[in-house]
């Protein structure tokens, strides 16, 4: 059970829906409708629940990895299909924190959003921090042959 570090709210709200597979069985799926990212703090893994970080509460916490708390709540986003949200969050992280996989997150979102300059531009970016970046390589080879 996660707790947020900020609001103490429980964030494993779990609700579960029910499905019927195709040979009829019925199942029931687990889901949750609350967002949260991890990150570790003082080598700890400290949850912030989404409510605290819109409203900026992550802020009053001292020595909190800002550009880590913006990439765990993009990948959240993007993993929800939010590719607005997620593109907002990377967005808050300074160019200067940007890392490869930080870079290749832009470049996923861009495709994901149908811009296409953007995205190549942004893997182009990631190949910049890391040369060997491999999922950066092969995407980048993936749009050269649809662009060709
Ligand atoms: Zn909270």
């Amino acid at each position: 059970m996660n707790t947020c570090l900020i609001c103490k709210k429980k964030v494993e709200n779990t609700f579960s829906e029910k499905w019927q597979s195709s040979w009829g069985k019925l199942f029931s799926v687990e889901k949750s409708n609350l967002l949260y990212a991890l990150i570790v703090m003082n080598g700890v893994d400290a949850c912030i629940c989404e409510d605290c970080y819109k409203e900026n509460r992550w802020r009053d916490i001292c020595n909190i990895d800002a550009p880590e708390l913006h990439y765990q709540f993009a990948l959240e986003y993007r993993d929800k299909g939010l590719y607005g949200d997620a593109l907002a969050a990377l967005n808050s992280i300074d160019v200067s924190s940007r890392g490869a996989d930080i870079w290749a997150a832009f470049g996923y979102i861009y495709g994901k959003m149908g811009k296409k300059e953007m995205e190549l531009y942004s893997y182009e970016e990631a190949l910049k921090k890391d040369p060997l970046h491999a999922n950066s390589i092969e995407n980048i080879e993936t749009i050269k042959k649809e662009v060709n």
